[in-house]
């Protein structure tokens, strides 16, 4: 069985703010620091540092070999990776005095996707294969339709949410990881036993996380509702934190460990990455998180 993450890479550039911005403001930050990130490329680390050899597919700008680089270093296949004259995808976030952040996102080679790009790239894979997503590429509901075709398995983070994810046919999903807001997107529903109530009326098929940021997180399949809490650190940078729970908890399933004790380690992983700044650089090593 192959993973294949067919996602987003983009360049982060994070600056540290007293407050964040409200409009009509302008205040100096005190500092920025450039990392590689993108909810793509963030679970494909954290995939991969979860022990999980996987492929990324998805496509980066001129400026981007920092990104190649970064998944060579995590062991990340880079062969579905291609690079187009396109400025990068790239974040300009800001962090407070909390470890709050906001996030402008511009979508660039991310939002460059091609259907003849997605059939080369879903041509090596078949029956039995994972496809994780996100939405920060285009041709989503296409990539979603051929993996299904294909009997691979399709795994969603529908975040950020958006009308691209009204064209696709969630109904071919078989695991959904979301916060409440994408929740509440999705389901229309603001509590989190409804939204999963929702979920499981909406698409029966599916597994879904729902992450509940310092109150922890739910997970809910045709076995049950699973509750678990965080692991209590200093808040520094929450960037990541849903990302590192993704691939921290797909990488338990891969591996058919209990449900409760992917969960847990999923927390952990996410707790270590909100103590650190950054986002893909904040994602642990399966050693550091046992
Ligand atoms: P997202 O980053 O997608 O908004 P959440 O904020 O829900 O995701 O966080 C994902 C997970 O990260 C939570 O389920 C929890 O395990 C962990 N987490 C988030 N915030 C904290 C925190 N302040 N302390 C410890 N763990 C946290």
């Amino acid at each position: 069985m192959k993973v294949l993450n067919f996602g987003s890479l983009n360049l982060d550039y994070v600056y540290q703010m007293q407050h964040i911005l409200i409009p009509g403001e302008t205040q100096a930050s005190k500092g920025r620091d450039i990392f590689c990130g993108g909810k793509g490329l963030n679970q494909s680390i954290a995939l991969a540092r979860a022990g999980i050899s996987l492929y990324h597919a998805g496509m980066i700008g001129a400026e981007g070999d920092i990104l190649l680089k970064t998944c060579r270093e995590n062991g990340i296949s880079t062969e579905f990776i291609r690079k187009i004259p396109d400025p990068c995808g790239h974040t300009v976030i800001q962090v407070d005095e909390d470890g709050q952040n906001c996030i402008l996102l511009f979508g660039g080679a991310n939002r460059s996707i091609t259907r003849e790009f997605a059939d080369e790239v879903l041509d090596s894979f078949e029956k039995g294969d994972i496809l994780l997503l996100q939405n920060e590429i285009n041709e989503l509901d296409y990539i979603i339709d051929k993996g299904y075709e294909k009997g691979m398995r399709i795994i969603l983070n529908p975040s950020p949410y958006d009308d691209a994810l009204d064209a696709c046919d969630l109904t071919k999903v078989s695991l959904f990881l979301m916060n409440e807001i994408e929740g509440y997107q999705i389901t229309g529903e603001k509590e989190p036993e409804a939204i999963l109530k929702k979920m499981k009326e909406r698409y029966p098929q599916a597994g879904a996380v729902l992450t509940l940021g310092a109150d922890g997180a739910l997970y809910q399949d045709e076995t049950g509702i699973y509750q678990q809490g965080i692991f209590k650190v200093k808040a520094v940078d929450t960037t990541a934190a849903g990302d590192t729970f993704t691939g921290y908890f797909i990488s338990s399933l891969i591996e058919g460990m209990p449900v409760q004790k992917g969960l847990e380690m999923a927390a952990k992983a996410s707790a270590i990455a909100v103590s650190r700044p950054g986002a893909a650089a904040s994602i642990p090593r399966r050693e550091e998180v046992l």
